[in-house]
């Protein structure tokens, strides 16, 4: 029985020593191969549906995850970045357009995740920590071989922080996104908050980012906590605040876990508050529900999704993370 911690973690190793031998062989790995041994590790703990992709269509497709349990889901549409380092600067490609593409590929993540209800995430796979030059990636960095530089190797961040121009160094990346294998760790402290933000925040959601969170609702706090601290940090940080968002005729046992939430936009032009938390709901999707039943058509459902979705995974997140190191 593989758990999950195990199936991100044989994931990421997988992935590292792909990384390293390309380096070693002077080969640049791309996304499509990383994207395949992650995928292919965790579908020994999650179940992944992959769709059948007409060959032109392999790049630049994403990937709909769902963090579930008992209290609800979490849902995610990622898509994998490589990382390119060019001296101390490094860059993702983030506002990447083919010439082919009527759009940047980052809008077209922006707005098939919204049409899904599904928070736009970026998978972004760093290499080796000796491509990185072991450059400190946390307050426990512990110079050349560091384990969490390594851990690092495969990691998520939001796309609403993946902005081209701020995000161009190690410092930058490694404080705006997570080891995808700590994921589902309970936030350690209380998310950051300006204060003028506090009074607006309904009790079930003051609570929420007060307290220790577990299973989806840890996965959505270690995403929230990094777009909070970066709208704390942020120049001009007096928010000008309007009246709440609430949804209304929203309020059902199905829907969205939060719907009443500051109306805050912070620099991004969005309610962040909304666009962070409407991914979080009292139950997955019925398309989810349907392939945990086992009763599924793969390519009814893969007519019913976008184009550019490359499959469905679905991960029972854990309650409690296994020390099993
Ligand atoms: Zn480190």
């Amino acid at each position: 029985m593989t758990t999950v911690e195990g199936a991100f973690k044989r994931g990421r190793i997988y992935a590292e020593r792909h990384m390293a031998a390309c380096e070693h062989a002077g080969l640049r790995w791309n996304e499509t191969s990383i994207t395949e041994i992650v995928m292919s590790q965790a579908a020994l703990a999650a179940t992944v549906v992959p769709f059948t992709q007409p060959a032109e269509a392999l790049s630049g497709a994403d990937w709909v995850w769902w963090w579930i349990d008992a209290t609800g889901g979490y849902g995610m549409l990622v898509q994998a970045k490589r990382l390119t380092v060019t001296g101390n600067g490094w860059s993702f490609g983030f506002d990447y357009q083919s010439k082919s593409a009527p759009h940047q590929q980052r809008e077209m993540l922006f707005s098939t995740a919204k049409t899904l209800d599904l928070l736009p995430v970026y998978a972004l796979y760093l290499g080796t920590g000796d491509y990185r030059g072991w450059e400190s990636c946390s307050e426990s960095h512990q110079s050349e071989g560091c384990l969490h530089c390594i851990k690092r190797s495969v990691s998520l961040i939001p796309a609403l922080l993946a902005e081209q121009l701020i995000v161009d160094d190690a410092a930058s990346t490694y404080e705006r996104s997570i080891a995808i294998e700590d994921l589902w760790d309970p936030p350690r402290s209380e998310s950051l908050l300006i204060p003028a933000l506090r009074p607006q925040l309904a009790p079930e959601l003051a609570e929420f980012l007060k307290h220790e969170q577990h299973g989806t609702r840890a996965v959505t706090r270690q995403m929230i906590d990094r777009v909070l601290r970066a709208r704390a940090g942020a120049f001009g940080a007096t928010p000008t605040i309007a009246a709440n968002l609430s949804r209304s005729g929203n309020h059902d046992m199905l829907g969205p876990i939060f719907n009443d939430v500051p109306a805050d936009a912070g620099h991004w032009g969005l309610n962040y508050f909304d666009h962070m938390l409407a991914p979080l709901r009292h139950a997955p999707p019925a398309y989810v529900l349907e392939i945990m039943s086992g009763g599924f058509d793969v390519e009814r459902l893969a007519s019913e999704m976008p184009d550019n979705v490359a499959g469905i995974a679905i991960v029972r997140v854990p309650q409690q993370r296994m020390n099993e190191e």
